[in-house]
């Protein structure tokens, strides 16, 4: 119960990472009392933030929902770019490669459908004549040209998203890790408060908005299962030319397997990216624990992949880094309050593909914690989903274990 004379702030932000930093910004932005914590710095390596680029798509393959979700992100990520006065967004156009009747194709169409994107269907030929740099393709493959897709900097724009929250007035901690999150048991939800548990004494908040990445089943009990992944990036062969204007982004279906490939070009100064596709199992729980090395056996697979579908790319990476993706058992995100009172939003589960809407899910999260209407449909969001009677309790040392098995993911 809030007591007289406490301070009790607006809305305690809980992880400043992609989502998080979005969702202080949104909530300060709204002359909101906020504070936002994270136990690390803006555009750290620890989570699942890092590495330089992310894909941006608007024909989203992973649920057509998520349209309106990447095309708010493109308005939000432009303002983050006006008030840095850096470029966050790189829009190169993409392709989605694979046979009709794949994910990747029926997927990408399914949104462009139901939203009426500009999207080219190409043929085999039509690919090969168009993008010579991705001719090593099957027959009866086909691609869509996604004219909206693009790249974007992650590490930028989330210290764009915090330096705006902190322009907007929130007060912004960092190097300070949440212990738990205890919600007042009271009825009249009015006058209930949260306490956010830290080492370095506790913040009391009307709200709660825990966007902690792969470290959300810590605090929420929710079924997000962290995952190490290894970032690949690759040289032009001797004499060929691995620019993003000659490989744009894509997701491709590799030839001869039943493995995807995601990447692009390299942009100017940097190199290519190429990563492989993961559909479990999913099998760590504890972030902290993963394995920050990138061993030789790490790189075997996606050597062989990037000889087996580039012309241009020199198939030994030049570069490599740990990174930890967030996985829900259906591969879709979870936004949304843990129970009826609304006093906790969760915003996470990245499942390999929620950078592009980052700057939108701290919206949608900033939205749920004033109760406004969010700006469009999320029940396939909503985290109730796996747990209907919601979990959030003081922060767990280590998260329940997950159903298991494998799952629809993105990773891009
Ligand atoms: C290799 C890889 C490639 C990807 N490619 C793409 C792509 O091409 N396109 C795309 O759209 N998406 C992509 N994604 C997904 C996207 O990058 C992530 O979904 C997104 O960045 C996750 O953001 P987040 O805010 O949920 O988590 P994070 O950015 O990890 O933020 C969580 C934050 O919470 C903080 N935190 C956690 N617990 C606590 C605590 N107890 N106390 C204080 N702070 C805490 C952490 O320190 C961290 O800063 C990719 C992901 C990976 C790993």
């Amino acid at each position: 119960m809030e007591q007289q004379g406490e301070r009790v702030v607006d809305v305690v932000v809980v992880g400043l990472g992609a989502v998080g930093s979005s969702a202080a910004w949104r909530l300060a932005a709204r002359g909101l009392d906020v504070v936002g914590i994270d136990q690390h710095e803006p555009g750290h390596p620890w989570g699942g933030s890092h590495g330089r680029s992310r894909l941006f798509r608007v024909a989203c393959l992973e649920h057509p929902g998520l349209t309106p979700i990447a095309r708010r992100a493109r308005e939000l990520w432009r303002e983050l770019e006006a008030h840095s006065g850096e470029e966050l967004l790189i829009e190169t156009g993409g392709i989605m490669i694979g046979q009709p009747g794949t994910r990747i194709i029926d997927g990408t169409l399914a949104a462009a459908r139901e939203h009426d994107l500009p999207v080219e269907q190409l043929d085999a030929a039509a690919i090969a004549e168009r993008l010579p740099a991705l001719a090593r393709l099957d027959p009866g493959d086909v691609g869509i040209w996604d004219p909206e897709a693009g790249v974007l900097r992650p590490e930028a724009a989330i210290v764009a998203a915090v330096d705006a929250a902190r322009a907007a007035g929130a007060s912004i901690r960092t190097g300070e890790r949440v212990l738990g999150i205890e919600v007042d048991d009271v009825g009249d939800i009015g006058h209930a408060a949260v306490t956010v548990r830290l080492e370095r004494g506790d913040v009391r908040a009307r709200r709660v908005v825990i966007a902690a990445g792969p470290w959300l089943a810590q605090l929420t009990g929710l079924p997000v299962r962290p995952h190490r992944v290894v970032m690949s990036w690759f040289g032009a062969r001797d004499g060929h030319d691995a620019s993003i204007d000659r490989i744009p982004v894509f997701i491709r279906s590799v030839p001869g397997t039943a493995e995807w490939i995601w990447g692009h070009g390299a942009l100017p100064g940097d190199l290519a990216k190429v990563g492989p596709e993961f559909d479990g199992p999913f099998d760590e729980d504890d972030p902290d624990a993963i394995d920050r090395e990138v061993r030789p056996a790490d790189t075997a697979r996606i050597r062989e992949l990037v000889e087996a579908a580039f012309r241009d790319l020199d198939p030994e990476p030049a570069d490599l880094t740990t990174c930890i993706m967030a996985h829900t058992p259906d591969g879709q995100f979870v936004v949304g309050p843990t129970d009826a009172s609304g006093r906790v939003v969760v915003a996470g589960g990245c499942s390999g593909h929620s950078f592009k809407h980052a700057a939108a899910l701290g919206e949608l999260a900033a939205q749920l914690a004033v109760d406004e209407q969010p700006f469009t449909d999320i029940g396939f969001l909503d985290p109730r989903r796996f747990h209907p009677d919601g979990a959030v309790g003081g922060a767990r040392a280590h998260a329940p274990r997950a159903t298991g098995g494998s799952v629809e993911t993105g990773s891009a």
